[in-house]
């Protein structure tokens, strides 16, 4: 009888494990024993650790996309969106669009929804924030802080331009560091071609805790805190938003001011679809697992990645941190577990000590902290290129990555800021007569679709268009 394995999430976790199970069970996948199915709302893998560089232009977006059709030859993709888990009947419910969801049934599970951005009850977050989690969001913050570039150095509004100017990011983790240098790096370009802008960008980093990028270690994370104060952004260490209530910032050392960009950082916590499922969570929401990566109670369901409670062996009593680094190499070992189920073989355990880390502050800036040795500036920034140029999934894209950055070494980075892109019913809209603001059928069809977006998604459509 065919064994069906699902597949749930086509990340990091769910990419690799099935990359390796095409691989072991190639024979098996081929003689009709084994079906292979991965469901995501997304028909391509988003390689996170690029998202900075996309959205500061230094790559083509499409390019730190992996379709997952291309990159998975024998494994059945479905692009919808599990929205609840019977384990007890061994099935998943699959909602492609709106009105149509339906049952798949397995025989194994993997769990590899990953995690959401956490969010806080602030006043105006909401409606004024917006993440850095996927590859949407970073090609449109890269055009809302071009395009507010373009709007600042056309108002004749002294309190426009301060606002437009101004760019809030919440969090001193990986993204939020890396995202801000980035971006920040992006705006400094930009001002060869902007004369006539009346004040440099603000950039203003806010951190609740004492420190940034725990994961470079504290003496590293002192030296980003002053490599980032060097390139003049500010640097708020213990220091919480309060408040973002029409775009005005309120912080908690007493400071308030107006900024049309506030991009929030500040963690992930597990998907919250896990919820809907009848596998056991820890109180943080992840799913329990046992060192083999089995789901606590279950021998054939799995978890891994940043929706798991993975036991850290090296640390007794701790678990493993959401980051790629376990992502890839707990996929891989969820994989040789599964192949083991299959063959009646003894699972083995995830053990794997954290390695460190590498992060980009910017062209040519970076900070390091691999197996203790410690890197600043061009070589950290030169290992952080090499690591994830190393690790990017398929030579395609290794090619093509490398390909944008060798063109960037001749030609400067592309400056439009293609706000339009949010709203592209709009030209034709006016152009027909309508009023603005009138959906069309295929409007109308669309948005039922799609998921409710934050206002500033439609703020800035206004702001950069
Ligand atoms: C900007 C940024 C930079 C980062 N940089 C680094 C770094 O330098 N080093 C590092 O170690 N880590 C880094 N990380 C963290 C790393 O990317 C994550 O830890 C990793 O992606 C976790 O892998 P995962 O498979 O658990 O989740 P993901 O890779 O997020 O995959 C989850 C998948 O589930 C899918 N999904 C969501 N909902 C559903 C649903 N209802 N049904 C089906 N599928 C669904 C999603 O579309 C997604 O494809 C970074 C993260 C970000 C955001």
């Amino acid at each position: 009888m065919t064994k069906r394995i699902l597949i749930v999430g086509g990340g990091y976790v769910g990419l690799y494990t099935a990359l390796r199970l095409e691989r072991k069970l190639r024979r098996r996948l081929g003689r009709g024993e084994v079906e292979l199915t991965i469901v995501d709302p997304e028909s391509y893998m988003t390689y996170q650790p690029f998202l900075p560089e996309a959205a500061a232009g230094n790559l083509e977006p499409r390019h730190v996309t992996i379709p997952l059709r291309r990159a998975l030859k024998h494994t059945r993709l479905i692009v919808g969106r599990v929205t609840s888990i019977d384990h007890a009947q061994h099935t998943a419910r699959v909602e492609i669009v709106e009105g149509e969801d339906w049952p798949v049934r397995y025989d194994l599970l993997v769990v590899a929804l990953g995690s959401v951005s956490r969010t806080l009850p602030v006043p105006g977050l909401a409606e004024n924030g917006i993440g850095f989690k996927t590859i949407e969001e970073a090609i449109h913050l890269r055009n809302r802080v071009l395009g507010l570039l373009d709007r600042a150095a056309s108002t004749r509004d002294p309190d426009e331009c301060r606002r437009s100017l101004t760019y809030v990011v919440v969090g001193g983790g990986f993204a939020g560091v890396e995202a801000l240098a980035e971006l920040a790096d992006m705006t400094e370009d930009a001002l060869r071609y902007l004369p006539e802008l009346p004040a440099k960008p603000r950039w203003v980093l806010v951190e609740a805790t004492g420190r940034i990028l725990p994961e470079v270690g504290e003496e590293m994370g002192r030296y980003t805190v002053d490599e980032l104060r060097r390139q003049g952004i500010e640097v708020l260490l213990n220091t919480r938003l309060e408040s973002a209530e029409n775009c005005r910032i309120v912080l908690s050392d007493g400071q308030e001011f107006d900024a049309a960009t506030l991009v929030w950082t500040a963690g992930v916590k597990p998907h919250p679809m896990l919820r809907d499922t009848d596998l056991p969570l820890d109180e943080k929401g992840r799913v329990k697992t046992e060192p083999t990566l089995t789901v606590e109670g279950h021998r054939d369901v799995f978890a891994a990645g940043d929706n798991a409670a993975v036991p850290d062996l090296t640390d007794p009593g701790a678990f493993c941190a959401p980051n790629a680094q376990h992502a890839v190499r707990q996929a891989k070992v969820l994989a040789d577990n599964i192949v083991a189920t299959l063959t009646g073989q003894q699972l083995k355990p995830y053990r794997h000590a954290y390695a460190g880390s590498v992060a980009s502050l910017g062209l040519h800036r970076g900070v390091a902290q691999v197996y203790g040795v410690k890197l600043r500036g061009l070589p950290a920034w030169f290992m952080h290129r090499t690591y994830h140029l190393a690790r990017v999934p398929t030579f395609n894209r290794k090619v093509r990555v490398m390909a944008d950055w060798t063109l960037a070494l001749f030609f400067h980075r592309e400056m439009v800021a293609l706000g339009r892109l949010q709203n592209p019913y709009e030209e034709f809209r006016l152009a027909a007569g309508r009023k603005q603001g009138t959906l069309t059928a295929a409007e109308s069809a669309q948005t039922a679709k799609e998921p409710a977006q934050p206002s500033a998604e439609a703020t800035s459509a206004r702001a950069s268009s």
